[in-house]
């Protein structure tokens, strides 16, 4: 499958200079979809009980990876958005700082968990969802991204970690 080829090139988004990775002709194409989200999820076959999709576009990919892998999905959102008690981790961005958050009880002592968002870029959002599965007492059995940007080196913030990538730019 040619995933390249339902990926498109956003130039100055969201600021001049950044050339987003827009995966919406992906989600559009159920072909391609598929394929998707069955290369994302065959890794982790029998191996996880949890998987934790990371707002808003990670949502759409971690929900059927769950399905398919029998596992149960866990949003991880940003501050103020969940309704029960939350455990939070905050991360640096260029110019300041980000919450992410999940439910208290989400994860149950010794949760295998695959954490999943659509790109992996600087890292600090995969490492702060790395954390908070540490922190509820589950282990990180890996993380599925369907696009790196190498040239970020995100990846060194996620050491000793097994990654997958379906796309790498
Ligand atoms: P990081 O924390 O690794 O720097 O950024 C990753 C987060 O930013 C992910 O949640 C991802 O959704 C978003 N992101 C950063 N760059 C892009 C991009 O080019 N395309 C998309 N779709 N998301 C991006």
């Amino acid at each position: 499958m040619d995933f390249d080829a339902l990926i498109r090139d956003i130039p100055d988004f969201p600021s001049e200079g950044i050339v987003f990775k827009d995966i919406t002709p992906l989600l559009d194409d159920p072909e391609g979809f598929g394929a998707a989200i069955d290369a994302l999820a065959a890794p982790y076959e029998g191996q996880v009980d949890r998987v934790v999709g990371i707002e808003a576009r990670g949502f759409i990919l971690a929900a059927p990876i769950a399905l398919r892998l029998g596992a149960g999905f866990v949003p991880m959102r940003k501050a103020g958005k969940l309704p029960a008690a939350t455990i939070g981790q905050s991360y640096d961005l260029e110019y300041g700082t980000a919450t992410i958050e999940m439910h208290a009880d989400a994860l149950a002592d010794g949760d295998r968990v695959l954490v999943v968002d659509d790109v992996l870029a600087t890292g600090g959002t995969a490492e702060a969802a790395v954390e908070l599965v540490g922190r509820a007492g589950a282990t990180v059995a890996g993380l599925s991204f369907l696009i790196e940007l190498d040239f970020l080196e995100g990846r060194t913030k996620l050491a000793g970690h097994d990654i997958t990538t379906l796309l790498h730019y």
